[in-house]
């Protein structure tokens, strides 16, 4: 039987956990879906990422409201991905805050991706109708960011660490609490996504100077709370290890002359006993060895996803 496309056919609710990781900082992780997070400031709070439409944030947004009253200063999104960035009106955020290429990445293919991904993961996308439009962030940066949170709370720092997931992606870090939120730069128990990514950046610097923070709790973008500096680093080691058999199977095909669909299976056999029954594998798969393949040809931006063409990709690689 051929394998259903994507996450269409994953619709079984997950079990949400919201966590509270130091004082006035919070996390909610559901089992593989998409992580988000808050942090609270003197008056003020700032959260982070905003889920796929407004009435899944509000869902969210309740359970905050059973710790906190304090408005919605700053919403900060991690990078464009439309699971990350489309519920951000339900905040009612002063400011919304990206990285400048996650700005330019929303211009240039933001419509296409919000399409592509209601296909592929229709069960985040919680009454799509709510949704009032494309997410514009009003501050961008380029290196980094820093928000005095007040009252003597400290600092929440926002840092580019180079291209890895997409060509903008952030993270956010706490340096007094040792807590990061890493966004899809890191995923713990849970398999990447690397449609958009830019593999070899991702493995080499961009994940060098996201462990040298030295995170002694860290939220990626999806699975568990890694708690404790052995779980920090085994989360970065497992998020690098994914990309580095990509790279050494999907290269050793495309080295050796061989086709994409040659590639996809050779890596699919390399990845599948360690990474095979973490979240969204099989999903993933397909969009990452496309991508891969292409960076191995040249290709220096990720061509832009539409329905279409994940449509496309999936049964050429699929059967
Ligand atoms: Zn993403």
């Amino acid at each position: 039987m051929a394998k259903p496309f994507a996450s269409s056919a994953d619709l079984a609710d997950k079990k949400r956990s919201f966590e509270e990781l130091a004082d006035g900082v919070w996390a909610l992780t559901a089992e593989g879906d998409p992580n988000v997070g808050a942090i609270e400031g003197e008056d003020f709070l700032v959260c982070f990422e905003a889920m796929a439409t407004p009435v899944a944030a509000r869902g969210w947004l309740s359970m905050l409201r059973e710790h906190t009253d304090k408005p919605v200063r700053y919403l900060v999104l991690s990078h464009y991905h439309a699971v990350r960035v489309l519920g951000a009106s339900a905040f009612g955020a002063d400011v919304i805050v990206a990285h400048e290429k996650t700005r330019e990445l929303i211009a240039e293919r933001g419509e296409q991706d919000w399409a592509s991904e209601y296909g592929r993961m229709p069960r985040l996308f919680e009454e799509p109708a709510s949704i009032p439009g494309l997410t514009w962030p009003t501050l961008t940066f380029g290196d980094r960011v820093t928000i005095d949170l007040g009252g003597g709370r400290g600092m929440l720092e926002l840092h580019h660490c180079g291209r890895g997931h997409t060509e903008g992606d952030l993270v956010a870090w706490l340096p007094e609490r040792r807590v990061m939120f890493a966004g899809d730069l890191v995923e713990s128990r849970a398999a990447l996504y690397t449609g958009d990514a830019f593999h070899r950046d991702w493995a080499g610097g961009t994940l060098d100077r996201v462990a040298a923070f030295g995170a002694e709790t860290l939220v990626g973008g999806r699975g568990e709370v890694a708690r404790g500096r052995a779980a920090v680093d085994a989360a970065i080691a497992q998020t690098r290890d994914f990309l580095r058999v990509m790279m050494r199977e999907t290269g050793a095909v495309h080295e050796s002359g061989g086709t994409l669909k040659e590639a996809f299976r050779r890596t699919h056999r390399a990845l599948e006993p360690r990474y095979g029954s973490w979240p969204i594998f099989e999903h993933c798969l397909p969009f990452n060895v496309s991508r891969l393949w292409d960076e191995l040809n040249g290709v220096e931006r990720p061509r832009i996803w539409t329905a279409e063409r994940d449509r496309e990709v999936w049964d050429q690689l699929q059967d």
